[in-house]
């Protein structure tokens, strides 16, 4: 942030934190005040301060995340401007996540060749991981971009994996007869670091009804389609699991989905 704030010319940076991550915030305080130490020392007028949400998923959208800061309730602005030209504040802003920012120095301290060398030619370098679900290694990993999710399960799957969800709630689920031909990358499944393997001991119906769930009660409500169509999927598929309506309905809701 602060190599970022000389390149911009920015005197403060922020770091949002979600609100589940409040047990960070001495250490991370601890980690400013070494860091402001060092900005005195190099004479360059550069301060962070830490802002804590309240762990609304939509407060990870840049926008709804300036809403936060800014002390509003966090929904998404509408775009354009985009944040170089009126981000927090209304002042051009550089958002980026803080892995970024990490990458950003890595690669200053590594040097380009050496990462440009790992990966695939449309997805370079690595990235970090959280792997997470039916996996005898859950945890945070830093892996080369570009492997398949067959690969990827072979290294963490507990040998009975059916299913990957790549990319959060928001992202792809990768059936088993699609690992050997899924590129984890941008010319397959971009994914913003999160994988949870699911095993044949899970209900793949569940696991929808699940991130539906979430859809419904994470919905900051401004887009109809957003806040009224995860209502009706949820109440599609717990009809469907009641036995209101036949399994034919999920192609309904498929289509529902799709328009
Ligand atoms: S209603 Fe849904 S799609 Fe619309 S801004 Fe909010 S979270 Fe995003």
């Amino acid at each position: 942030m602060a190599i970022a704030s000389k390149a911009i010319g920015a005197k403060t940076g922020y770091i949002y934190l979600r609100g589940e991550y409040k047990f960070l915030v001495p250490k991370i305080q601890e980690e400013l005040d070494i860091f402001h130490g060092i900005m005195k020392e190099l004479k360059h007028n550069f301060k962070i301060q830490l802002r804590l949400g309240s762990g609304a998923y939509i407060c990870g959208e840049e926008s709804a995340l300036f809403e936060s800061i800014e002390g509003f309730r966090g929904e998404p602005r509408n775009k354009p401007p985009y944040p170089t030209t009126c981000g927090l504040f209304g002042k051009p802003t550089s958002i980026n996540n803080v892995e970024t920012f990490v990458y950003t120095f890595m690669i200053c301290r590594i040097g380009v060749e050496h990462f440009r060398a790992l990966g695939t030619k449309d997805s370079r370098g690595s990235k970090v991981f959280s792997v997470s679900g039916d996996t005898p290694k859950a945890g945070i990993f830093e892996l080369e971009l570009g492997m398949t999710v067959e690969r990827f399960v072979e290294e963490f799957g507990d040998g009975d994996t059916k299913a990957v969800q790549v990319g959060g709630a928001s992202g792809f689920c990768v059936p088993r007869k699609k690992f050997s031909d899924t590129i984890i990358g941008f010319e397959g499944v971009p994914t913003g670091g999160s994988m949870k393997l699911f095993n044949s001991s899970r209900s793949m119906y569940n696991v929808l009804h699940n991130y539906l769930d979430f859809f419904s009660e994470e919905s900051c409500g401004q887009c109809t389609p957003c806040r009224v169509g995860c209502q009706q999927l949820l109440y599609g598929i717990e009809a469907v699991k009641k036995g209101e309506k036949n399994s034919r309905y999920l192609d309904e809701l498929v289509k529902l989905a799709g328009q």
